[in-house]
This record gives structure tokens, sequence and C-alpha cells, in this order.
């Protein structure tokens, strides 16, 4: 019933309108024209809802009153003039900037100014006609209508962008894109009663009436179908995005989460600079960023104070920050920031960034679950399993391009003996402390720091020889000798011993074998005396960090004692 309704009910009044001054007894229609478009406003109001989607009821209402105070025609043709030089601004600049704009949307709005423009050129030309008669008195009218069409433009503007920023609403944005049509609508509606009543034949201005009618409701038809098809594209990308989500998130790692985050934000949003924080209370806080080169980075980025200038005359511009809180009902997880230019950012993008919101909350989610599984729960270091992983893609990497790798295996000395003295509690106090340490050494890429089991620890370093690798060992095992650990007002002399393997100086044929040499070195390490470490140089040869190097009794002639069996891995 909607538009047909209207049509029919709009035909009705103007025929009405026309005949009023025969039908009605003498004295009681000073402006039929007025009581028509009163009567209009109350089919509109009913018929199209303003309250729920649509301005056409408040636009003719607001036209009523102004065509009764400044006259019919200086308020429509100063309308749809108005209209019209907004629209026609509105594409001018942004001609000018450097705009995103799919081609559907350009499209749509080509149809929806074209469609204004007829009808402000209706309004225009019935009013420059009507003019001529008397010159004085409506110029000054038009000045004042023009004034009140200009108002009135702004403070629906004004309402609808409150209303977008409050609830991001894809209806307001429609609302937005009817408001141009509903203006220039009911400006033209008021010419053509107008041009109606003036007309000696009624069937003439029921005629074109009834034409601008149709063409009004044949263009919002046509906006709403480009919208509904933008809103299906948008589903589309969006479930695209879910999918690449889904998969990327296999990997683990935040830093992947990071880059996926980023390239998802930057399909939908034209940002300059990027940053993600992660929050989750069960990690430690990290943040990434990429700027216009959108090479991400961890850290915190340091953003220009303002956009960069763009080609043209523009007025300087602020950034335009968007934050968004990664979070789920229970939990918060990071945050997003995108520093936009105002001038290249479009609402679409932004409610495409909030859809896409849930899938980004999914991904991270489920890395910190990934976490979670491949992390020692005391220390929160890697566990066995996820080094053993490591160290096969190590070695195998190490095979195919002929990178070095090396193993360092750590023990901490007499470690029972904390156990003992000081209780459990004090012991896990050592070992959080310990792999404190570790961790810095593991961090970065090609390094990985594990909790091989209980207070044995194991630091892979990828890329990295023999020298280099000792020298590694020689300052985390004066790092933990150094360590200022107290239990019960008493200081610990904690020390830890470690050996070293490194392939391909040392030959293995597994990544198991490399970790059987390393033990061997640590081995050795304790049977002289422990707080050292070794370097494997194999047949039984184990260099110190002075360069001396030590021989194992097995291999060593002078040394018949039996050589004992690698203790971790036996
Ligand atoms: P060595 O210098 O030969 O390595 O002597 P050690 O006492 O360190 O060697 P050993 O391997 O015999 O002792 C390891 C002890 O570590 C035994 C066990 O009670 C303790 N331990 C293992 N896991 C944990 C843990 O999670 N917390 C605590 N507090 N102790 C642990
Ligand atoms: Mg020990
Ligand atoms: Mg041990």
């Amino acid at each position: 019933m909607g538009s047909l309704g209207l049509f029919l009910a709009a035909i009705l009044a103007l025929l009405l309108a026309a005949r009023w001054e025969a039908l009605a007894p003498q004295g009681l229609a000073p402006r039929p024209d007025l009581l028509l478009l009163l009567l209009l406003a109350s089919v509109a109001m009913i018929l199209h809802r303003p309250f729920e989607g649509s301005t056409l009821g408040v636009g003719a209402l607001v036209a009523a009153v102004v065509t009764g105070i400044f006259g019919t025609v200086p308020a429509a043709s100063v309308g749809g003039l108005a209209v019209l030089l907004a629209d026609l601004l509105r594409r001018f600049l942004r001609r000018r900037s450097p705009l995103v704009a799919a081609e559907r949307r350009r499209r749509r709005r080509s149809l929806e100014g074209a469609s204004l423009i007829v009808l402000a050129l209706l309004g225009g030309g019935t009013a420059a006609r009507l003019l001529v008669k008397d010159a004085a008195a409506p110029l000054l009218r038009v000045a004042v209508a023009g004034a009140m069409y200009g108002l009135l433009v702004l403070a629906l503007r004004f309402f609808v962008q409150r209303l977008r920023r409050t609830e991001r609403e894809r209806t307001s944005r429609e609302n937005l894109s009817t408001l141009g049509l509903d203006l220039a609508a009911w400006s033209m509606g008021l010419a053509v009663v107008d041009v109606a009543s003036r007309l000696s034949g009624t069937v003439a201005g029921a005629l074109v009436a009834g034409f601008a009618l149709l063409s009004l409701e044949a263009a919002r038809h046509a906006l709403q179908h480009g919208l509904s098809k933008q809103r299906v594209d948008d589903l589309e990308r969006l479930g695209r995005a879910t999918r690449r989500m889904a998969v990327s998130t296999g990997e683990p790692g935040f830093s992947r989460v990071a880059e996926r985050l980023r390239i998802e934000c930057s399909n939908v949003v034209p940002f300059r600079w990027f940053q993600f924080e992660l929050l989750a209370s069960d990690a430690p806080y990290r943040s990434w960023w990429a700027g216009p080169d959108r090479r991400l980075s961890e850290g915190a980025p340091e953003i220009p104070p303002s956009p960069p200038p763009l080609p043209g005359i523009h007025r300087r511009r602020t950034w335009q920050v968007i934050e968004r809180s990664l979070e789920s009902t229970s939990q918060r997880f990071g945050r997003l920031r995108l520093w936009c230019d105002p001038r290249q950012l479009e609402d679409e993008a932004v409610d495409l960034l909030d859809d896409l919101l849930p899938q980004m909350v999914g991904s991270l989610e489920k890395a910190l679950l990934d976490r979670e599984a491949k992390l020692d729960p005391l220390t929160g270091l890697a566990l066995r399993r996820v080094l053993e992983e490591r160290l096969s893609s190590a070695y195998r990497e190490s095979c195919k391009h002929g990178e070095p790798m090396a193993i360092i295996l750590c023990d901490l000395d007499f470690f029972k003996r904390v156990n003992d003295t000081y209780g459990h509690a004090a012991g896990d106090q050592v070992l959080v402390a310990t792999a404190e340490l570790l961790r810095r050494h593991g961090e970065g890429e090609g390094r990985l720091a594990a909790r091989y089991g209980g207070e044995e620890f194991v630091l892979l370093l990828e890329g990295i020889g023999g020298g280099q690798a000792l020298a590694v060992a020689e300052t985390l095992r004066r790092e933990v000798e150094a360590l200022p650990l107290e239990v019960e007002g008493e200081t610990l002399n904690l020390t830890l011993s470690l050996g070293v393997a490194v392939f391909p100086e040392l030959t293995a044929k597994r990544a198991q074998e490399l970790q059987e040499l390393a033990d061997e070195a640590l081995y050795e390490a304790k049977r002289h005396g422990r707080n050292r470490c070794l370097l494997n140089l194999g047949r039984g040869r184990f260099q110190t960090i002075r360069g001396e190097i030590l021989r194992s009794p097995a291999v060593d002639p002078e040394n018949d004692q039996e050589a004992p069996a690698p203790r971790f891995f036996a």
C-alpha cells in the first residue's frame, strides 16, 4: 500500500485543491494549498512512519509551515536550489579528495543526484516564471525562505549525524540518503501544488503532480535497491574475511594475529596508522603498529600531529581515531586503534569494521587458548611438546639452507636442596626467576625458550654458531649466579650448568641427536664441578668459555673411568 497509497492520496488531494475555491463556502479557504499540504503531510506521516526511517512526514510538516509563512513558490524554488547546491558542492569536494568509494556507490549517488537536479529545476523554473510578475516582494521572500531552508538542511543533517553516532545503525545512513530526496520532493511538491492551483484545467494539474510523485517514488526505489545490493556485497565481504580469519589463526603467535587484524582492517578502512594492543589479563601486554608503509612492528607508533595534506585546497583536519575494544561478554582481549584522515573516511567503512569485530575477537580468543595449551603454567615458557616441534622444523630448515642452529640445555645445580631446605614454594619461586631470564634470551625471531621438565630448561637459537651460542650460555650462567634471591631472609646462591651443541658443526641425523649431544655437554659441565657451560665439539671433546678443551672419560685414554650415560634423555 505504501507508495501507491501515497500516490493516490496525493492525486485526490490535488484534485480537491484545484477545485477548492469552487467547492468551499466563501471565506473558509484563505490558503487552499496550505490545507492541502497539511493533508498530504498527515497521509505521509501515517504511511511513511518518519520515526522509523523516513523523513518524508517531517519534511511535509516543515514545508507546510514554511509555505504558510512565506508563500509556496519561494519556499519551493529555494528549497530545490539549496538541495541542488548542497549536492553539487558535496560532489565537487569528493572529486577533489582521493576517495576510496566503490563504483556502485558512485552510481547510486549519480542517480540520486540526477533526480534531485530534475526536481530542483522544476521548482526553479516555476519560480522564475512567477517572479517576473512581481519583482520586489518575492525577492525578499526568496531570501528569507532560502535562509530557512538552509537552516532546516543543517538541523536535519545534525540530527541524523547525532543519531548515527549514538546508534551506528545502518538505517541512519539510509535516513541521510533519503533526506535529500525528501527535501527536494517536498519543495517540488509545493511548486506543483502552486502550478496546479493556477492552471485552469484540473486534469493537467493532477497529471503534473502524478508524474512528479511517480518519479519521486521511482528514485526512492532505485535508492533502496542500491542500498540492499550494497548490503549483500558487504555481507559477502564479511563472510570472506571471516573465512580468512579462521584459516590464519591455525598458526600460533600473536604477531600473526596482529598482522591478520591489520590486513582485515585495511580491507575495509582507509587508515594511515594502525595499532593493536594485547590486553588479555592472562597474557603480557604487547602492542603492534603499522604506518602508511603497512609494515607491522612491535611497540607503540609515533603518530604525526595531523594527516598529511591532500592534493587541492582542503581545510586542515585532525586525525579521526577509530578506537574499538576487542572483547567478549566475559573477557577483554585487546584494543584496536586506527588513525584516519576524516576526508577519506566513509561511514560504511566504519560500519563494516564494526561488523568484523566479533570475528577479530574470535581469532584473538583462539590465539589465547592456543597459547595456554602450549605454555607451562608455572613459568610461562613453552612446553616440551612445543620445543620438540620447533626443533624438528628448525633442523629441517637448517639442513635445507645450511644455516647453523644451537641448542642450550640448562639444569639448576643442587635444586633439590632448595626444595628440601626451604620448601616447594621457594623452589617454585626460583624456577620462575630463572625462567624469566631464559624468556628474555628466547625472545625474537628464530629463538625459543622452553621448560623441558622440573628444573631443566632449553634454549633454541636458530642461525647461531658455536662461539656465539657459548657466549649466550655464559651470559645466562652469570645472570643466574647474580640473581638476587631471598628466601626466609636468607640469600640463595643459585647456579646453573649448561651444555651447548650446534648443527652442522656437529653431525646429527635428527634433531633428537643434537639434543643428546647438548645433554652430553651438560653432563660434562656437571661432572666438572657445575656452574659452568660447555660446548660439545664432538668425539668427547668440550670447549669452555675461556677456550680450554676438556675431554670426556669415555674417550680420554688417560682417564679410565666409565663414561656415564646422559641423564636428560635417559
Ligand atoms: P644437580 O645439580 O645434579 O642437577 O642436582 P639437583 O638437585 O638439581 O637434581 P635433581 O634432578 O635430582 O633434582 C631436581 C629436583 O627438582 C627434584 C624435584 O623435586 C624438583 N622439582 C621438579 N619439578 C619441580 C617443580 O615444579 N617445583 C619445585 N619446587 N621443584 C621441582
Ligand atoms: Mg639440577
Ligand atoms: Mg635435573
